[in-house]
């Protein structure tokens, strides 16, 4: 793994009942990219990140973060480490106010200065004047922001983002890449995304995953020349 290297799996494996969700994956994540992981319904993106926040366990094969073997660490430790999942695990308490929420994502580090790290987060996305409203009456779009906020609080080294922009209006949309580029390069972005629009403006590396496996890594202009992924996916 050289310097440059966040993350990297090898020969990652995870079945179902017969299923390969995964199936011998190798992943390599870049310090301040944001990588897009593409592919059809069905293609073991989620299940991948699900092992990488550690949710779920490898039946074979490795994780390395930062160097570092985690494959069988438990995820409040990866969480330690800076590996914040959002989105599909990320459930806001809806009876409570923006601004606690976030502060019940920062609290297992015991901040000295938690309410002051809690308005930053909430002033990146952009929520600062919600932070007494209660989070189960927010729009759609700003309860989405609130959990990237819960993300973002945690100050992670890799923030994994699974389908963020879902149901978002395009006004959302615009302010949502400009909150994931603000992230990097100080941290690394991987992003789980359908929109394809999304993933061609924002993504410096994209991985395409059909059927459990890697069928090609490259930038945006290679994957979308690539054929296999045009047959596969794009279908152009
Ligand atoms: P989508 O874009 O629809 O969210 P995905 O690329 O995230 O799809 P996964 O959700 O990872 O794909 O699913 C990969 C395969 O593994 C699918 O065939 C799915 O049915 C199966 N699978 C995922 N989780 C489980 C589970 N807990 N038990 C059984 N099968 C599962």
């Amino acid at each position: 793994m050289d310097s440059m290297t966040l993350l990297e799996t090898h020969d990652l494996t995870r079945h179902f009942d017969g299923i390969r969700a995964v199936d011998g994956v190798d992943l390599s994540l870049r310090q301040g990219e944001i990588h897009a992981l593409i592919g059809p319904n069905g293609a073991g993106k989620t299940t991948l990140v699900s092992l990488l926040s550690g949710r779920i366990r490898a039946q074979s094969g490795r994780i390395l973060f930062q160097g570092r073997d985690i494959t069988a660490m438990p995820a409040h430790r990866r969480v330690r480490l800076g590996i914040a999942y959002t989105f599909q695990i990320t459930q806001i308490y809806r009876a409570l106010t923006v601004f606690d929420n976030v502060a019940l994502a920062v609290q297992w580090q015991r901040p000295a200065n938690a309410a002051a790290m809690v308005m930053e987060a909430l002033e990146r996305v952009g929520l600062q004047a919600e932070r007494d409203a209660i989070a189960g009456t927010l729009s759609y779009g700003h309860q989405r922001l609130l959990e990237l906020a819960m993300g973002l609080a945690l100050n992670p080294r890799l923030l994994i983002l699974d389908e963020p922009t879902q149901g978002l209006a395009e006004s959302e949309i615009a302010r949502f890449d400009a909150i994931v580029r603000s992230v990097v390069p100080q941290a690394t972005v991987l992003l789980i995304e359908h929109n394809m629009d999304v993933v061609m403006r924002l993504a410096q590396r994209i991985t395409v995953l059909d059927l459990g496996r890697v069928l090609a890594t490259g930038t945006p202009e290679e994957i979308r020349a690539n054929r296999a992924v045009q047959a596969a996916y794009l279908g152009e």
